[in-house]
This record gives C-alpha cells, structure tokens and sequence, in this order.
C-alpha cells in the first residue's frame, strides 16, 4: 500500500522510515535486501495476482489518457452499514482525490453483518443523498446500493426500491468457497434483472480465499449480452477482477465498472489500483462507467434495465411455451 516503492525512496536518498509502518528495525532489513537483490518469491497462488499501489501509479502515469477515469468512484461504504465514516465525510474525502461522482454502494438488509439497510432505510438515505446534493458543494452522489445476491441470483430487496437508484450493484458474499464450476450461477447473477453492476466477481481476499471458478470467457460474453458491467474492486485485498481475468473481459467487450469499496476516506485513493489494472489488461476506454458522463451513464443505466425487463419477459414467455 506504499505509494512509492522502496528502492526508490533508498535511490533518492531519502529514508525508508519514511514509509508507512517501517521502523529503523524493518529498514535495515528492507535495505539488506536492496543490497543483495535475493531472487524474488514466487507468490503461493492465493496472494498471486496483485498490483502494489506503488506501481499501479507508475502504470496512470505512462497513461495519462485513463486520468478521467478517476473522476468517479463506483462502490464504498459508509457508517449508514459497515463503513466509518458519514456521507458528507466520504464526499469530502473523494473531493480531495480529484472525484467529481462517487456511488454510495452500502449494503442490503440480508447481509446482517454489516447491518445491512432494508428499504425504508435506503429510502432515507436517498432523500439525504438529495439533500447533500442539492448543496452542491461536493462531488456528485450516486444513490446506490451492493445488493447480496443468493448463489441462485436473487437479490434480497424490494425490485421498486431499487428502480430508483443511479446504480445498482449486486454481489455474492455466501458459498465462496465453492471448488466446483461456478459458470451457471455467475449467469443467473448476471440476468438478475435489478442489477447493473456485478461487484467483485470472484470474491478472492489476499491471502485468504482464493475465490470462485468459473468458464471467464463464457461470464464474459453473458455480461456483454446482458450488459451487466463486470466491476474492479481496487481495494487492495481485493483486487476482483485481477489482470489476467480482464483480458479476457476486454477481448469479449463487456462493460467495466471501477470503485474502491473503500470502508474509510483513507482507502478512496486506491481507485489507482483498479485503473491500472483495467490499463494492462487492455480494456477499451469506451467500455468503463467512470468515464461516462453522469448523463450518459443514467443513460446506460436505463438501457440496461430496459434490455433486461424486455429478454424476462421474454424469458418467462418461452418457459411458458415449453
Ligand atoms: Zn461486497
């Protein structure tokens, strides 16, 4: 999480203390290591996979193009369920970083854990998303939710409630430890008709749960026919989905959407993660919600609903005609 690499703190001539959680102790081993150059570890598979902020910000800067992208941040957390710190507190947060739109993604009422909001609570906390809005002040606030989705991809809240919202992102948080082919649930979670967003699809942590399996260019294809944007996590524990999974979202042309999942304002910058990643695997610009325009993805949005109202109904007529 340093956000300059080591040997390059020690090759300017600064200290190595100056980096987050290093004490004289662990700089005298970090500047051993820079001495001697041991070969580095091959990463056991469940910490495989990962982008240093350190780098990812040295990718953003050899491409400066994918700059915009940061202007949005599509999934956090705030104090309403497990999240630190108040609505206003993020936004303010997001401001400093250069966010012009953040979505207020907290999460829905069967993920108990996290004090997970029903309906009426989401409700209200639209109305104060409006009001902080209305000030005018800050960056634009997405009325948003992270739905949890049953492995079968069902969401858990009243479809009205959601119809509402700029941006609906679902997520599966039960059965990750699944070994077995996930391709099929991944489908039902992808045709959920609520949903626009399936937020970290894999649902790997770093170096605790290597997450699920599945056909990735099969998933892909199905998120580009139904439209339903395949996010980044950029938190860093997270980052879902990694490069080596993007590619192939890139080569199938479905649609990316990238957000921190931050739970505190201090985790918004990584957002850089995300970009990065999406910048190495070769996503075309033309296919990530963050650089949209608010308009054009409240556009999006609505397509994507509408398209898959229309292939339900659809759907339901030819399970009927069976
Ligand atoms: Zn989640």
């Amino acid at each position: 999480m340093w956000p300059e690499e080591a040997a390059a703190i020690q090759q300017s001539g600064r200290a190595l203390t100056e980096l987050r959680s290093v004490g004289p102790f662990t700089a005298h081993f970090i500047a051993e290591w820079l001495r001697n150059r041991p070969d580095p570890p091959v990463p056991p598979p469940l910490r495989d996979g990962f982008l240093t902020y350190a780098y990812a910000r040295t990718v953003l800067d050899a491409h400066p193009e994918w700059r915009e992208a940061a202007r949005a941040d599509h999934q956090m957390h705030t104090d309403e369920t497990d999240g630190s710190s108040t609505i206003e507190e993020m936004a303010a947060a997001a401001t400093e970083v250069g966010r012009e739109r953040i979505a207020v993604t907290d999460h829905s009422k069967s993920l108990r854990i996290t004090n997970g909001m029903d309906e009426a609570r989401l409700q209200a906390q639209g109305e104060h998303i409006a009001a902080v809005n209305a000030r005018g002040s800050g960056p634009l606030i997405l009325r948003s939710i992270e739905m949890d989705l049953t492995p079968e991809g069902a969401g858990d809240m009243d479809p009205r409630a959601l119809a509402g919202l700029d941006l609906v992102l679902g997520a599966f948080h039960s059965k990750l430890r699944l070994r077995d082919d996930q391709t099929e649930r991944y489908f039902r979670g992808l045709d959920n008709p609520d949903i626009q967003v399936l937020a970290h699809p894999r649902g790997r942590i770093y170096n605790f749960r290597s997450g699920l399996s599945c056909d990735w260019q099969r998933v892909a294809r199905r998120a580009a026919e139904t439209g339903t944007a395949l996010e980044i996590d950029a938190y860093p524990d997270r980052q879902d989905l990694d490069v080596e999974r993007l590619r192939i979202v890139a080569a199938e042309g479905a649609w990316i959407s990238i957000g921190t999942d931050a739970h505190t304002p201090a985790e918004l910058v990584f957002l850089d993660i995300g970009i990065a990643a999406a910048i190495l695997a070769g996503v075309q610009r033309t296919r990530v919600l963050n650089l949209l325009s608010a308009r054009d993805l409240a556009e999006r949005v609505g397509l994507v609903r509408a398209t898959k109202k229309h292939d339900a109904i659809r759907g339901s007529r030819t399970d009927r005609s069976d």
